[in-house]
């Protein structure tokens, strides 16, 4: 089992072109696929033309899936290259609507932070904890972005903990923990003295913030395959040349959730599984001239499904269903300690 392989030493540019001809191959995911190659043209500083694909999205707002996440990324792009008033404007009238979804709001939070808008960062966050997090006992993953940045940006502020950040500090699971990284004295007070700690201090912070601005720009997750039971079985009578990849079906998910927890515990955010079809598989391998018994297509069909926004993120709740589609939580389920 080959995970998607992480953005590093990429062509941000040639990947932005493939993944627009791939749009052009299946319209109903042109979302997903244009949303990232808008991403990979932020990250090849081509922000113009990232204006461009999110405006061409947002040309056909009702057919959006999730139009406030556009426009917060197009907002985010055109702060960065002196576009600061539209900017603004977008961030105000996204603020207004108030989303549910939490990811808009991080973009936006974050954009305002990285300008040193802190007491506005500060109440974009509180706006989005207020909103999806009022009356939440167990807050869902993809809110910990909300919870952790406020924490981040109160500390900067100098501001006391309140509930919500004492909330971010369990929900951290890093080897350092959120209030060491944050520490506002840490940062400021070492001040003059030592002008290279101070410095290693910010880069750190900064460090961080990039980290969930890399994760915020790739909105999908690098994804591993899973083949439910009997598509599994169909795959296998058809290509038995498989059979060294896959030996059985439980090898099969146990793999899954050990490739995902090794790829969590190396620090890789933003992880998924995508479901394959024996058809889409066919398909796909006849959209890449080659054959379906060829295992190396496996992990380029598992790109190509996250890449049409086909990814299921991953770990889910405790307590939601288990990924494999067993009728158990997940937490008794492939959740269960090792
Ligand atoms: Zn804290
Ligand atoms: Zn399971």
């Amino acid at each position: 089992m080959r995970p998607d392989t992480p953005a590093e030493n990429v062509d941000h540019t040639a990947e932005a072109a493939r993944l627009e001809r791939t749009a052009a191959l299946y319209p109903e995911d042109a979302e997903a696929l244009l949303l990232q190659a808008a991403a990979h043209l932020e990250l090849a500083d081509a922000r113009p033309a990232a204006t461009a694909l999110y405006d061409r999205l947002l040309s056909t707002p009702d057919k959006l899936e999730n139009a406030p996440l556009v426009r917060a990324l197009k907002a985010s792009n055109l702060w960065e290259y002196d576009h600061e008033a539209e900017a603004r404007a977008i961030i105000d009238g996204l603020r207004t609507t108030a989303p549910r979804d939490p990811a808009p709001w991080v973009i936006i939070a974050e954009s305002l932070e990285s300008h040193d808008e802190l007491e506005a960062a500060h109440d974009t966050f509180t706006e989005a904890a207020t909103l999806l997090l009022t009356d939440v006992p167990e807050p869902p993953y993809a809110t910990h972005p909300v919870l952790f940045g406020r924490h981040r940006v109160r500390r900067m502020l100098g501001l006391p903990h309140d509930d919500w950040d004492a909330r971010a500090d369990t929900l951290h699971s890093s080897s350092v923990s959120l209030d060491e990284l944050h520490d506002p004295k840490r940062v400021w007070s070492l001040g003059s003295d030592n002008p290279a700690e101070l410095e290693a201090e910010i880069s750190r912070l900064q460090a961080e913030l990039g980290a969930y601005r890399e994760a915020l720009s790739r909105p999908f997750p690098v994804a591993v395959l899973h083949w439910p039971a009997a598509e599994l079985t169909e795959l296998l009578s058809a290509y038995p040349d498989l059979a060294t990849e896959y030996p059985s079906h439980p090898d099969h998910l146990a793999t899954i959730e050990s490739s995902l927890r090794e790829l969590s515990a190396s620090g890789t955010p933003n992880l998924g599984i995508v479901t394959g079809t024996v058809p889409s598989y066919e398909a796909f391998a006849a959209s890449e001239s080659s054959s379906p018994g060829d295992p190396t297509l496996l992990p380029q069909y598992a790109t190509t499904l996250a890449a049409r926004g086909r990814a299921v993120a991953w770990p889910p709740q405790r307590s939601a269903d288990c990924w494999c589609g067993q009728d158990q939580p997940y937490d008794a389920c492939h959740g269960a300690a090792l």
